[in-house]
């Protein structure tokens, strides 16, 4: 009898968790007003809209679980762990929180504060002020040359940044883009919308996120593997074809340019370029159970260090107020440790947690997992970030291509790209296009097409903690 792996295993774990409520069978051949690709955040956003609209839709997705890179897991530790989307940003602002939650799921306002490690201490004040404010300078200096041209991140930054630059590249470059600030944008970066507050969530984003596909119908282990826009869309998956008058694809822009679904006609040139202008940076989770709180970090604190060099992560820790702490690494040397597969990237966390707080809590780490998103076939890496001169890629990717198939996604947004309100609006935002182009409805919705519940508007908790002015707009989780 076969053996499932310890991450077929998971796999199947965490897909039993985030599996809607009609996950039901596999078209053999269907005929429908919209196909929608992949069901993360974009491909929830979009069947939403879609279904509310009243026009027939099928929403396929690849793998054999919904969520995509914002999901949680709760059976590896037992307790809530968001492989991907940890941090909702801009709660106020954000499309996800002005839905209501199903009830039980708890979204509260991230603590105030950050910390930076300085070896074995803590930064003193006024040490967490030039790290702030360095930040905030580098945050306008790129800003100040973006408005004269598309250069790098990197080229724009002061000189002056002291022993701080290590940290403060870090955290611009790979902890907030997933890339370094060489290979980042200074259009892209200025633009991104604010991200200086956050909320979480605390049964997990991923849980929030894809309680929101509740009563959408979707195929699971579904992957599209062609998309012909020659005569309508025909979509063909290993379980049948599906035919429709219009397309959503929300694939990543890796997947896309990876080949791994094949346009007829081929995209045109000027959209696959813009894939590949758009790839995603690499952005991991190191996930320790430490047993007893051996280092006394508050509920959700997050940690960065004044590092030497680019070997270095963030800490999120005691997640939700449970013994799970995050490390997160990211950019080249992220990319880099991942590539040498999990025992390597725990050994990395630990070695790390014990230079900065003492060997000790080695022996504190209980159950471990790391996330490799460059490695999950059907997302090839984390999040986008555009290539020096390659900011307008975005807009590009919101042509139509064949008046047919509307690209939607994170990378498919000009200002939220790399979260999970800009995927979510992405998605809605290419299902309005797609249902303009179709026109009015002519029959009344059937009830399998039929629009989810309709929610009150949910309250973000009204106290919500101020940020340093001079934080970086760019930022994640961070800036707190
Ligand atoms: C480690 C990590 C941490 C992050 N932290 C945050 C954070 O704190 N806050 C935040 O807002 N954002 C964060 N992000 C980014 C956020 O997760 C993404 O921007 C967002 O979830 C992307 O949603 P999406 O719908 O565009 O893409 P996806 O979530 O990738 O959805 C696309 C779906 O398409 C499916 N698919 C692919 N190919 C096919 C195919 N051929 N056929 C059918 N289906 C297919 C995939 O399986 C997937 O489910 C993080 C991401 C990572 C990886």
């Amino acid at each position: 009898m076969p053996r499932l792996s310890r991450r077929s295993f998971l796999a199947a774990s965490v897909a039993l968790l985030a599996r809607p409520a009609r996950g039901a069978g596999a078209p053999a051949s269907t005929a429908v007003d919209v196909v929608i690709v992949g069901a993360g955040a974009a491909g929830i956003a979009a069947a939403r809209r879609v279904a509310a609209s009243g026009r027939k839709f099928v929403l396929i997705e690849a793998a054999d679980h919904i969520g995509g890179r914002c999901m949680t897991d709760t059976h590896t530790f037992g307790v809530p762990y968001d492989r991907g989307a940890h941090a909702i940003h801009m709660p106020d602002l954000n499309p996800v929180t002005r839905l209501t939650a199903r009830r039980g799921i708890e979204v509260y306002p991230a603590p105030a504060s950050q910390k930076v490690r300085i070896g074995r201490r803590y930064a003193r004040e006024g040490e967490l002020e030039d790290f702030l404010a360095l930040q905030g300078r580098a945050n306008r200096a790129i800003a100040d040359a973006a408005r004269k041209g598309d250069v790098a991140c990197a080229q724009a930054l002061p000189n002056d940044l002291g022993d701080w630059r290590p940290a403060v590249e870090f955290v611009l470059g790979p902890y907030g883009c997933g890339k370094e600030l060489t290979q980042v944008s200074a259009v892209d970066f200025a633009k991104s919308a604010a991200r200086n507050t956050d909320a979480l969530c605390r049964q997990g984003f991923g849980t929030l996120v894809t309680s929101f596909a509740e009563g959408i119908a979707v195929k699971l282990s579904t992957p599209a593997t062609t998309i012909d826009t020659r005569r309508d869309v025909t979509v063909e998956t290993p379980k049948g074809t599906i035919t429709a008058r219009a397309a959503i694809v929300t694939a990543s822009t890796n997947v896309i340019a990876s080949g791994a679904i094949k346009f007829t006609p081929e995209l045109p040139k000027r959209q696959a370029d813009a894939f590949a202008r758009l790839s995603l940076g690499s952005y991991d989770h190191i996930a320790l159970e430490l047993a007893d709180n051996p280092l006394g970090f508050e509920s959700d604190d997050l940690v960065f260090e004044k590092s030497a060099d680019s070997h270095t992560a963030a800490i999120l820790a005691n997640v939700s107020g449970t013994p799970l702490c995050l490390i997160e690494v990211a950019g080249t040397f992220g990319r880099d440790l991942a590539a040498h597969g999990e025992a390597a990237m725990v050994n990395f966390a630990a070695d790390w947690l014990a230079g900065l707080y003492g060997s000790d809590v080695k022996k504190a780490i209980k159950r471990s997992h790391a996330t490799r998103w460059n490695y999950e076939p059907w997302t090839l890496g984390a999040f986008s970030a555009a290539a020096p001169g390659s900011q307008g890629a975005r807009r590009i990717l919101m042509e139509p291509v064949q008046n047919a198939v509307w690209f939607a996604g994170e990378a498919v947004h000009e200002t939220s790209w790399g979260t999970v309100g800009g995927a979510w609006e992405s998605g809605e935002r290419a299902a309005d296009a797609v249902l303009r182009r179709l026109g009015p409805v002519k029959e009344p919705p059937s009830a399998e097409a039929s629009a989810p519940p309709k929610r009150r508007a949910q309250r973000v908790p009204a106290e919500r903690r101020q940020r340093l002015e001079a934080a970086p707009n760019i930022m994640r989780n961070e800036s707190r």
